[in-house]
C-alpha cells in the first residue's frame, strides 16, 4: 500500500559520516576559542615574476595551528565556515594579521611585496566589509599598492551585477583585484574584461595530468587573451621546470607553485623573500 511505504524512511550512517560530523562539529565549537587564542596562522606563498626574474609578491593563506591536532589546512574548515559564515570573521582577522606583519617589515626597513588575500563570497552579502578593510588599512597604514585582493571564479556567476558594482566600490578604494581559479567555474571570456579584474590566476588544474597538448594550448591561449585585455596573468600551482619553460615562452607574467615556494611560515618567508633570488 502506498501510504504506508511513505511513512518508513530509511537513514543510512556509515561510520565515516559519523565521524565526518564529529570532525565538523569540534572544529565550529572550537572556532571562537581558536580565533582568541590566535590558532590560525598567516603562510605566505612567495609568487615569481618570470620577465624581472624576481619575486612578484605573495598569498595569504590559512592555516590552523591546533594545540592538540596540530596543523590542520584549509580545505578542512573554509568549506565548512563558508556554509555557516564564520569565513567572514576568519577572513577579516587573517586580512588584519596580514598588515601586521607588513606594517612590522616596513617599519624594518625590510623589503615588502604585494601580498594578495582571499575574500570568501560570503563578504559580499554585506558590503560593510569594505569599510572594515578601509579601516585596518589605515591603522597599519598599508600603501594600497601592497593589497590585493583575490575572488575565485566560481562565486561570480551567481550575480554579474551585484558583482559589477563590488569591483567599483573595490577600484575606488584602490584596491587590485584578482580573480583566482580561473577555468575551473562557469564564468564566459566575457567576464574577464566585463567585470575589470586587474590580474587572472590560471587554476592549478591546468599543470596536473601531465600539462598535456591541449592543456598548453588552453594555457596559452588565455595568456594571449589576457593579455589583449590589459591584465596581468598569474599560473598556480606550477611544479614542473617544464611548466615553467612552456610559461615563459607564453609570456605568462608571474608564476606560483611549489616549483618556486611553498606556502612558509612569515620567518621562512622573509628569508626567501631576502635572500638573493637565483636564477630560476
Ligand atoms: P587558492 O586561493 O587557490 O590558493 C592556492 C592553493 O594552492 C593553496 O592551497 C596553495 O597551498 C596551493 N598550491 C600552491 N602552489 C601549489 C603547487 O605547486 N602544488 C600544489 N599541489 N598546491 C599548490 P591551500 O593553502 O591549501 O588553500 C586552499 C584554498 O583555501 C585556497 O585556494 C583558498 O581558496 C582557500 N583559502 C586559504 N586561506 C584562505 C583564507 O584566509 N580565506 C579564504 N576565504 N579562503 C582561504
Ligand atoms: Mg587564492
Ligand atoms: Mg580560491
Ligand atoms: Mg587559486
Amino acid at each position: 500500500n502506498q501510504n504506508r511505504k511513505k511513512d518508513v524512511i530509511y537513514t543510512f550512517y556509515d561510520d565515516n559520516m559519523v565521524k565526518m560530523q564529529k570532525e565538523q562539529d569540534d572544529l565550529n565549537g572550537r572556532f571562537e576559542e581558536a580565533l582568541a587564542n590566535e590558532e590560525f596562522e598567516v603562510f605566505l606563498q612567495l609568487k615569481w615574476d618570470l620577465k624581472k626574474n624576481d619575486w612578484a609578491g605573495a598569498e595569504a593563506l590559512c592555516r590552523w595551528r591546533d594545540p592538540i591536532k596540530g596543523l590542520i589546512s584549509p580545505g578542512k574548515f573554509i568549506p565548512l565556515f563558508e556554509q555557516n559564515g564564520r569565513i567572514v570573521k576568519l577572513d577579516e582577522y587573517m586580512f588584519e594579521q596580514t598588515c601586521k606583519i607588513i606594517s612590522k617589515m616596513m617599519a624594518n626597513g625590510e623589503r615588502c611585496v604585494p601580498v594578495s588575500f582571499n575574500l570568501s563570497k560570503r563578504n559580499f552579502q554585506d558590503l560593510s566589509f569594505i569599510d572594515r578593510y578601509q579601516e585596518i588599512i589605515e591603522k597599519y597604514n598599508i600603501p594600497h599598492e601592497l593589497i590585493e585582493i583575490e575572488i575565485t571564479e566560481g562565486l561570480l556567476v551567481d550575480n554579474v551585477e551585484a558583482f559589477t558594482s563590488f569591483i567599483k566600490i573595490f577600484h575606488e578604494n584602490d584596491f587590485h583585484i584578482s580573480m583566482d581559479d580561473f577555468g575551473t567555474g562557469y564564468s564566459s571570456l566575457n567576464m574577464i574584461h566585463q567585470l575589470d579584474f586587474d590580474v587572472i590566476k590560471i587554476d592549478a588544474k591546468f599543470f596536473r595530468g601531465g600539462f598535456d597538448e591541449a592543456n598548453q594550448t588552453i594555457v596559452s591561449s588565455i595568456i594571449k587573451l589576457c593579455h589583449k585585455l590589459n591584465k596581468l596573468v598569474v599560473a598556480e600551482g606550477v611544479e614542473q621546470a617544464n611548466e615553467v619553460e612552456f610559461l615563459k615562452d607564453a609570456e605568462c607574467d608571474i608564476v606560483q607553485g611549489y616549483y618556486f615556494a611553498k606556502p612558509l611560515p612569515v620567518e621562512e618567508f622573509k628569508a626567501l623573500l631576502f635572500s638573493k633570488p637565483e636564477n630560476k
